[in-house]
């Protein structure tokens, strides 16, 4: 069942700005019915006023939020690929009330935005009224921060971004901007935007689980004597998640590797990561809540 979606122009600012991207967080529990493959789409009001189509996401996952993200966003929460989602120029874009009008059911509401409140904000699409929004939607100019290069194709600039940014900041550091007047970026260093990390939250992971992958249970100080596993965060920094322990999983070098290549998303109505269609629970937990 594919997905309409009413982004209020407030909220997309604030996402765009944060570069929220590539999921939605809502309370509407029609976002557990969209299927894999599907699309969400989205629209907003730009700042001339007018309604335009800013994002399809082509939904690879959906699952529940964590406990703290429930709170603030709701419930449930939707990946979209980073391959085959696409975001628009909200500014550049062509007027889509008129074409939203003619959607099945019909919209009576005077004000369309009047029709989208509360949960209301996501609504059903038949596959063809989905089929019509495709065909507006091919010749809409790409937003130029989210595809930089007018492709649709980002996965790889964001999983080496975020990898990176993850794996450059050391341990035991003090939170970013300080650490930077420190001296020369390190040679990973090549992405505009920086993110405070603190150094004290993946100590305190360690210890709690004495240095093993959350996933696989592997213990790399009893074979080499060092610890090897990396602090990850579960909702990515550069996809506007939090630097906060409940938002953090220590993982050994190759899950941590696999959940970015795969972009790999926890549900956390049963703790269970996928990567694609394969799941992986997670064997240790002592600091993660469950979706209630
Ligand atoms: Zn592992
Ligand atoms: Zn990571």
């Amino acid at each position: 069942m594919p997905l309409l979606y009413y982004w209020t122009r407030e909220n997309y600012v604030r996402n765009m700005d944060s570069r929220d991207w590539f999921h939605l967080n809502q309370g509407s529990p029609l976002l557990r019915e969209v299927t894999e493959g599907e699309s969400l789409w989205a629209f907003t009001r730009n700042s001339r006023g007018a309604f335009v189509l800013v994002a399809e996401l082509v939904i690879t996952a959906k699952g529940l939020n964590s406990p703290a993200w429930t709170e603030r966003y709701g419930p449930f929460r939707v990946w979209g690929s980073m391959t085959e989602s696409a975001y628009f120029d909200a500014e550049r874009g062509v007027e889509v009330e008129s074409l939203l009008r003619t959607l099945s059911p019909k919209i009576q509401a005077a004000r369309l935005g009047q029709s989208f409140q509360g949960h209301a904000a996501v609504r059903r699409l038949t596959v063809e009224d989905h089929l019509r929004l495709c065909a507006f939607a091919r010749g809409l100019p790409l937003h130029p921060r989210v595809h930089p290069d007018g492709r649709r194709d980002v996965a790889r600039a964001l999983v080496d971004e975020e990898l990176s940014v993850e794996l450059a900041l050391p341990e035991g550091r003090p939170a970013l901007p300080g650490w930077l007047s420190e001296g020369p970026p390190p040679p990973t260093w090549t992405q505009s935007r920086v993110y405070a990390r603190d150094g004290a939250l993946a100590q305190r992971l360690q210890r709690l689980y004495e240095g093993r992958c959350q996933i696989c249970g592997w213990d790399p100080s009893s074979v080499y004597h060092r610890q090897l596993c990396e602090a990850h965060h579960i909702q990515w920094l550069s996809r506007g998640g939090w630097d906060r322990f409940d938002n953090l999983i220590l993982l050994c070098p190759n899950h941590h590797r696999a959940v970015h290549s795969l972009d790999a998303t926890l549900d956390f109505a049963d703790l269970t990561w996928r990567f694609g269609g394969r799941r992986e629970p997670i064997q240790l937990n002592a600091h993660l809540e469950r979706a209630a």
